[in-house]
């Protein structure tokens, strides 16, 4: 079972900081959101014995390794090479990925170069994954009973492989159930207040707050251990905490019953006018407009928008939105 997974970016890009990884984080939270928690993420340059190093670790280690980067043509493309020296295999080519290799120029009125033709190798206990968004085959090959996936390094090209081919074979040891309510209008703390006990670390579901944006999301975590085929499922407490958050909670809580927890304000708000009937217009100074743009980013917001002014100096203020200059004065612009 996938009791635990590993990471590997591969990239001189990534290690001289020109590049930042994102396709660790993408992939750990695709995992993490299936049971499966990555331990280490490593990211190595583009030297074939430390990413040979790198990949025995990490098969000594884990259950399951996902790696991405290094399966273009050129020189420095060495995961290939890796792959099969960590796992004592040699490489040999494989004639389906070949013949879909020669198939991509042909479909783009191109000769193949010689060089794409190293993309077709995979050791000789692996296979190729059919990549439907570029040239570079994926590799999947199983060491030690460690399944190790190698993906392109464009995220165009790892994710959609990352959802047909690794995700169908994963084996995850739990069983995750996720909820998320947003709020508005009461800080990290005091929301955390509200929930008291329920935030205690030793539960499960576990409860945490996220900051972000002036939203102070409450995400509820299940996980369960389960067995080989399944067992230990079980009931989910998710809709009893869920009932009990809101309660405590109160007003603050913006997610619509049934929603998923990642609706905007903007657009809750929009729905909750247009059902009233009602409009809105905006006077906006030091905001620069950006109330104005995060409700207009919504679809169908000209249901509800009418429009805003952006009065920056104190006489636009005066001659557009009509406010006293003596106001001004007395209180200050920024009141
Ligand atoms: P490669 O397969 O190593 O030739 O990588 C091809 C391209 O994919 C790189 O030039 C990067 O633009 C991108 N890339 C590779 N690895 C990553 C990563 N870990 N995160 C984000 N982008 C990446
Ligand atoms: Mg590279």
């Amino acid at each position: 079972m996938h009791t635990h997974a590993e990471i590997i970016a591969i990239g001189d890009e990534l290690t001289l900081g020109q590049r930042v990884d994102t396709n660790s984080a993408w992939i750990a939270g695709q995992l993490a959101e299936r049971g499966v928690h990555a331990h280490f993420h490593t990211t190595v340059d583009d030297d074939l014995d430390r990413l040979t190093d790198a990949l025995v670790r990490a098969i000594g280690r884990a259950p399951l390794v996902v790696m991405t980067g290094g399966l273009g043509p050129t020189a420095d493309d060495l995961t290939r090479a890796a792959l099969a020296a960590a796992t004592d295999d040699a490489l040999v080519e494989d004639a389906a990925a070949l013949e879909a290799l020669m198939a991509w120029f042909a479909g783009r009125s191109a000769a193949m170069p010689e060089g794409n033709r190293v993309q077709a190798l995979r050791p000789s206990r692996g296979r190729c994954l059919a990549n439907a968004h570029g040239t570079a085959p994926g590799l999947h090959v199983v060491a030690d009973r460690t399944d190790v996936f190698a993906l392109p390094g464009p995220p165009i090209e790892m994710r959609p492989m990352f959802d047909g081919e690794v995700v169908p074979r994963l084996r995850p040891s739990s069983d995750v159930r996720t909820r998320v309510l947003a709020t508005v209008g009461m800080g990290e703390s005091s929301v955390a207040e509200l929930l008291g006990e329920l935030m205690d670390r030793d539960r499960n579901p576990l409860t945490g707050t996220t900051a972000s944006g002036g939203v102070v999301s409450v995400r509820m975590r299940e996980e369960r251990a389960i067995g080989e085929s399944g067992e230990g499922r079980g009931a989910s407490e998710l809709d009893a905490l869920e009932r009990e958050a809101r309660a405590r909670l109160g007003a603050i809580v913006f997610t619509p019953a049934g929603g998923t927890g990642e609706e905007s304000l903007a657009s809750v708000v929009i729905g909750l006018m247009r059902a009233r009937g009602e409009t809105v217009a905006v006077a906006e100074s030091c905001t620069g407009g950006g109330l104005g743009a995060v409700i207009t980013a919504e679809a169908g917001a000209s249901d509800v928008f009418v429009g805003g002014a952006i009065t920056y100096s104190n006489e636009v203020k005066s001659a557009v939105l009509g406010v006293d200059a003596e106001v001004i004065e007395r209180v200050g612009a920024v009141s």
